[in-house]
């Protein structure tokens, strides 16, 4: 691929600002000065340097969002804003697209990936990947609730669920709870309480498969998952 492009792509500025930092000797190919922005290189074979930094090539990224209220879990819409447009320009060069859905109104944990083996295999209903939700309630929720959530509950449309295991944090006026589910239905969570005669006021996931939301995310902030993390959920 041609240098140009290729650091174009990583991130290191439009096409016109990499041949100015070609043209100034930044950019070294094992070792060489290269001006030629038209030169060709094999990123697999040689070693790139700007600046004396070593680039890393990568064909992959992962990524965890704080998904903000108010954002579709699209890749593209004409209208309202998107996840991938809260990226930065140089995370939407490899594509990802999240994985799975979170409503509009929904916060917390999303995963944004290019990997679509990945992506498959935590959807899969075959793997009841399970993922966790916290959520504020309108209304007392009670132990029949834990109970019918533990059974499985019929939705509007008569599809009955698999457990829920539901938690209560907090009963009250306003009850406050953490359920863990195994499916991804449409509305699920919201669903399953429709299904007990409550209303949920407020939704976040928190946790997917062996991967946490990393708290000191702040709504609509990202970052990349640790190798750690990544083994975790491969
Ligand atoms: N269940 C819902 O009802 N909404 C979501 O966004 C996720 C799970």
């Amino acid at each position: 691929m041609r240098i140009d492009k290729l650091l174009a792509n990583m991130g290191f500025g439009t096409r016109k600002e990499v041949k100015q930092l070609l043209k100034k000797g930044a950019v070294l190919v094992d070792g060489i000065p290269v001006k030629d922005s038209k030169t060709k290189v094999n990123p697999e074979m040689q070693k790139v340097t700007v600046h004396g930094e070593e680039v890393v090539f990568k064909d992959t990224i992962y990524l965890m969002m704080n998904k903000p209220p108010g954002v579709i879990s699209a890749t593209e819409d004409h209208v309202q804003e998107t996840v991938i447009d809260l990226l930065e320009e140089q995370d939407q060069i490899l594509s990802p697209f999240p994985v799975g859905r979170l409503d509009k109104d929904t916060e917390g944990l999303l995963i944004l990936t290019n990997d679509g083996q990945l992506s498959h295999s935590l959807l899969s209903p075959k793997k009841h990947v399970p993922k966790t939700y916290y959520a504020k309630i309108e209304g007392v929720v009670t132990q029949e609730d834990v109970d019918a959530f533990n059974d499985g509950v019929t939705l509007e449309d008569g599809y009955k669920t698999k457990p829920g295991a539901l938690s209560i944090l907090h009963s009250g006026e306003v009850s406050e709870i953490e359920l863990i589910i195994t499916e991804g239905k449409f509305h699920q969570v919201k669903r399953m309480f429709e299904a007990v005669g409550k209303k949920v006021t407020y939704l976040k996931r928190i946790q997917m498969g062996g991967l946490k939301l990393d708290e000191k995310l702040k709504l609509g902030e990202y970052r990349e998952l640790t190798a750690e993390e990544l083994e975790r959920l491969l």
